[in-house]
């Protein structure tokens, strides 16, 4: 496979999707270097929740074996009134769902899973890792595109992906959007040992106590030997705030109106730190010329699908089978790229919101709707509406797939 003669890409930022980005360029033999800001590499202490779709793209890029050693596999997405502390529903993910969807649902403790990726990484001959690399913008000509640094450096490359996330400086020069919309959603997330996990709650689950304007989820990380607690208050806050700690009883605040056992778990929690949670609408172009956008970067979503960074993952496996195909032509490998995600990623943003509304948030009336339809479903019917979202597998090259007008991979279904 050709690279680009012996010129790098550059990858800007070293989070999931642009450490994804960097094992998934290798693989096609290319040169990769990544510019991160930080000093340190690596990830905030909390868990993540994983579909099958991106298992599918940790096998891709290599490190499958190594993520299903770190992850715990749950039996069950399980939904809880958080006012009635009734089950409303569960999402079965033993057998049948691994059959129908061809991998595990699993959750994992960030660290663990950056962990992996940054191993694989490092064991690459072609993958270079920058830090205190703070990339301020860039510039192209017909042939390069060189990354500018905040240092005054310039780093040239064939291509440069930005994977800088939700605050992206490539996003700023490439779309122009201003700054994310906030959502007034504020979340506060604590990690606990299990023996502090009241025992009554220790379910081998990904569970959702849904309830108005507020809700938690719990699931067990880390062989068990942890549990992430991820609490969340609609409260109209007005200005984006990342990871500042608070005290336990603003943590309460927003919750004294839910099941005891909520309480109790909020009670449990230590180290509490806050986010106000921001996303964007969807836009078409994440190209320009030699450079383009991924992950966060690209479509900033809301948590409630819990598939931002298996989004991520999935824009790095699209990107490194578009560019071994087309492998002479950067900018059109990018164009097939975007439109491979852009509907997908799309559809996750808009349907993001929506299930915050009606699944996550609603109370009254709307509440007992949402309980009654999803009472009526069965675990078949539940994995139909899932299939587009989970169902989805890494496709062959736009460029051969001459016949294939479904617009692609990893793809709109
Ligand atoms: C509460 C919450 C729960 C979530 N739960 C899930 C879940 O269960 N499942 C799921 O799939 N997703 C989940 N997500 C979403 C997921 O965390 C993100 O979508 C994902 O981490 C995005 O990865 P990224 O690599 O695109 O961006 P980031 O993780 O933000 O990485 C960007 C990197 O770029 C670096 N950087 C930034 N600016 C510059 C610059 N100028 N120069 C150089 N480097 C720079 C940053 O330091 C960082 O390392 C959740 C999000 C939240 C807020």
């Amino acid at each position: 496979m050709a690279s680009y003669g012996a010129e790098q890409v550059l990858v800007v930022g070293a989070g999931i999707g642009g450490l994804a980005t960097a094992l998934g360029l290798a693989q096609n033999g290319l040169k990769v270097k990544v510019l991160e800001r930080a000093p340190v590499l690596g990830e905030i202490g909390a868990g993540i929740q994983l579909g099958p779709n991106a298992f599918h793209c940790f096998d891709w890029l290599g490190i499958g074996e190594k993520a299903r050693e770190m992850a715990v596999f749950i039996d069950e997405l399980r939904l809880m009134d958080a006012l009635t502390g009734e089950e409303i529903v569960q999402i079965p993910l033993q057998e049948a769902f691994r059959n129908r969807f061809g991998n595990p649902y699993a959750v994992i403790h960030r660290g663990d899973l950056h962990g992996v990726m940054l191993a694989a990484c490092r064991e690459s001959p072609l993958v270079d890792l920058q830090v205190n690399a703070d990339v301020v913008g860039y510039s192209q000509d017909s042939s390069s595109v060189s990354a500018e640094l905040a240092s005054g450096e310039r780093i040239t490359g064939a291509m440069l992906i930005g994977a800088d996330g939700l605050w992206s400086r490539v996003r700023a020069q490439l779309v122009g959007d201003g700054p994310p919309r906030v959502s007034g959603h504020t979340t506060y997330r604590s990690v606990i040992p299990t023996e502090l996990m009241p025992e009554g709650l220790r379910w081998n689950a990904a569970t959702l106590w849904a309830g108005p304007r507020c809700h938690v989820v719990h699931y067990p990380l880390s062989g068990w030997k942890l549990f992430n607690l991820v609490v969340t208050y609609h409260n109209d806050a007005p200005e984006p705030v990342a990871g500042k700690p608070v005290d336990r009883d603003e943590v309460l605040f927003g919750f004294r109106h839910v099941d005891e056992r909520v309480q109790e778990l909020i009670r449990r929690g230590e180290d509490w730190r806050l986010w106000v949670l921001c996303d964007r609408d969807p836009v078409e172009n994440w190209v320009d010329g030699r450079v383009c956008l991924l992950g966060d970067a690209a479509h900033p979503m809301m948590q409630y699908f819990a598939q931002g960074a298996c989004m991520a993952l999935e824009d790095a496996v699209t990107l490194a089978i578009e560019v071994a195909a087309l492998h002479d032509a950067p900018e059109a490998a990018l164009q097939a790229y975007q439109r491979k995600r852009v509907l997908r990623t799309a559809r996750v943003q808009l349907q993001s919101r929506e299930i915050g509304e009606h699944i996550y948030h609603p109370a009254g009336a709307h509440a007992q709707l949402r309980n009654s339809i999803l009472r009526s479903k069965s675990a078949e019917d539940l994995y139909d509406n899932l299939d587009w979202l989970y169902g989805a597998r890494p496709q062959p090259a736009e460029a051969s797939q001459a016949q294939a007008r479904r617009p692609g991979l990893i793809t709109v279904r």
